[in-house]
Protein backbone atom coordinates (compact mmCIF):
# COMPACT_ATOMS: atom_id res chain seq x y z
CA UNK A 1 0.00 0.00 0.00
CA UNK A 2 1.47 3.39 -1.01
CA UNK A 3 0.33 6.33 1.42
CA UNK A 4 -1.43 9.35 -0.77
CA UNK A 5 -3.95 7.66 -3.08
CA UNK A 6 -7.40 9.52 -2.14
CA UNK A 7 -7.04 11.01 0.75
CA UNK A 8 -7.12 14.57 -1.00
CA UNK A 9 -10.14 13.61 -2.72
CA UNK A 10 -13.30 15.16 -2.33
CA UNK A 11 -16.47 13.85 -2.04
CA UNK A 12 -19.99 14.67 -1.09
CA UNK A 13 -21.78 14.10 1.47
CA UNK A 14 -25.75 15.02 0.62
CA UNK A 15 -27.76 15.83 3.47
CA UNK A 16 -30.70 13.09 3.78
CA UNK A 17 -32.78 16.48 5.80
CA UNK A 18 -32.54 19.07 3.04
CA UNK A 19 -30.61 17.15 0.12
CA UNK A 20 -27.74 20.12 0.52
CA UNK A 21 -24.36 18.38 -0.63
CA UNK A 22 -21.49 19.13 2.02
CA UNK A 23 -17.68 18.37 0.35
CA UNK A 24 -15.60 16.82 2.34
CA UNK A 25 -11.95 15.30 1.46
CA UNK A 26 -11.82 11.47 2.65
CA UNK A 27 -8.76 12.49 4.56
CA UNK A 28 -10.99 14.69 6.98
CA UNK A 29 -13.87 11.97 6.84
CA UNK A 30 -12.07 9.31 8.18
CA UNK A 31 -11.20 11.16 11.32
CA UNK A 32 -14.77 12.48 11.30
CA UNK A 33 -17.93 9.80 12.39
CA UNK A 34 -20.27 12.74 11.78
CA UNK A 35 -20.82 16.06 10.06
CA UNK A 36 -23.26 18.89 10.46
CA UNK A 37 -24.98 20.30 7.58
CA UNK A 38 -24.38 23.64 6.92
CA UNK A 39 -27.68 23.91 4.88
CA UNK A 40 -30.40 22.63 7.78
CA UNK A 41 -27.82 22.29 10.63
CA UNK A 42 -28.55 18.50 11.12
CA UNK A 43 -26.13 15.78 12.20
CA UNK A 44 -25.37 13.22 9.30
CA UNK A 45 -23.96 10.35 10.15
CA UNK A 46 -20.80 9.82 7.58
CA UNK A 47 -20.95 6.06 7.91
CA UNK A 48 -24.52 5.34 7.11
CA UNK A 49 -23.67 6.08 3.35
CA UNK A 50 -24.63 9.01 2.23
CA UNK A 51 -21.93 8.88 0.27
CA UNK A 52 -20.97 10.09 -2.96
CA UNK A 53 -17.83 8.72 -4.49
CA UNK A 54 -16.20 10.28 -7.38
CA UNK A 55 -16.56 9.07 -10.67
CA UNK A 56 -15.86 5.54 -9.50
CA UNK A 57 -18.09 3.50 -10.74
CA UNK A 58 -16.59 -0.39 -11.26
CA UNK A 59 -16.24 -3.97 -10.69
CA UNK A 60 -14.51 -3.49 -7.94
CA UNK A 61 -17.69 -3.02 -5.44
CA UNK A 62 -19.06 -5.63 -3.39
CA UNK A 63 -22.28 -6.33 -3.70
CA UNK A 64 -24.09 -6.51 -0.18
CA UNK A 65 -27.10 -6.93 -1.38
ZN1 LIG B 1 -29.23 19.63 5.61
Amino acid sequence: MSGSSYEDDEIGIICPACEYEIRKSIGWIRKHTQIECPGCGQRIDIESRNFRMPGRTGGNGDPSR
